[in-house]
Formats: C-alpha cells, sequence, structure tokens
C-alpha cells in the first residue's frame, strides 16, 4: 500500500511498504530492516539503525505521537469510567484510583509503539529527510538545517 503525500513524487522511488514498516516501527525496529532497535531509550530515535545504518535522524514525529496516545487512551478511559459508573458507581475515590493510574499506565505504553509507527509511516512514505533526493540543506527544515535557534538559552 502506497500513501500519496502532496509535494513528493514517491513513483520516481522504490515503494515501500507502509504497513511493513509501521508494524516494525510499533515493535521499536528500523523500518528499514526490521531487526536494528529504533530507540536508544524510552522515546529517544537513534540516528542510525545499528543493524542496516538507515538514517533515521530525519524522523519528524513531534508532536504526533502525543496527539494519537491521547485519543486513544481517552477513548479507552472515558467510555470505561463511564460504565463503571453506569452499572457499578462506585464511590468516586474508586474510580480515580483505577482510571487516574490506567490513565498515565496506558499513556506510557502506547506512546513508543505510536512513536514507532509514525516513524515507519514517515520512512516508507520518504517524508521529510528521508526522501534521498532531497538535499538535506534545503527543503527540509529540519532542526540540524534550520538557522541559528534564537530561543534557546
Ligand atoms: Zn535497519
Amino acid at each position: 500500500m502506497s500513501v500519496a503525500i502532496e509535494g513528493i513524487d514517491a513513483k520516481a522511488l522504490p515503494e515501500r511498504s507502509v504497513g511493513a514498516a509501521m508494524r516494525a516501527g510499533m515493535r521499536g525496529r528500523c523500518p528499514s530492516c526490521g531487526k536494528g532497535s529504533l530507540f536508544s531509550a524510552y522515546l529517544k530515535v537513534r540516528d542510525t539503525c545499528p543493524a542496516c545504518g538507515e538514517a533515521l535522524h530525519h524522523q519528524r514525529a513531534d508532536d504526533a505521537p502525543p496527539y494519537f496516545t491521547i485519543t486513544l487512551v481517552g477513548h479507552i478511559v472515558v467510555p470505561g469510567l463511564l460504565l463503571m459508573e453506569r452499572f457499578l458507581a462506585p464511590p468516586m475515590w474508586v474510580q480515580a484510583a483505577i482510571w487516574l493510574p490506567a490513565t498515565v499506565i496506558l499513556s506510557l505504553l502506547l506512546l513508543p509503539p505510536i512513536k514507532g509507527a509514525l516513524i515507519g509511516l514517515q520512512w516508507a512514505n520518504y517524508m521529510h529527510g528521508f526522501d534521498p533526493r532531497q538535499d538535506s540543506s534545503d527543503g527540509d527544515i529540519g532542526w540540524e538545517s534550520a538557522p541559528e535557534n534564537t530561543t534557546a538559552g
């Protein structure tokens, strides 16, 4: 399956499987080879794949992983809380004792696979610096090629 991204002529490049790349990323593996680990820490993406050498620093997952995580966790926790209230009506502290930790734990568990899947999606569609035809010094306004960051410090 291929997803057309506006502005990118993906026809000129070999087609990459979006599903396979997203599944590899979801497992915390390199979207290219599926073997090397994608993360060097909890959410820290490696610069290159330790197995195949694929450059991974081009990823621009940014705030998409928390966005999808919040959406998913909200759709689990809110109905769960409401159903429990409707059918069991436990005291408020019981609801809080269940759903507050569930929200935190689910979010922490879902963030890495969602981030990995999004990086796989970007890699498979040659997005950002993953497009080999794209000169990293123009077009992609990634942090490493952006002008001096004047807001830092
Ligand atoms: Zn790899």
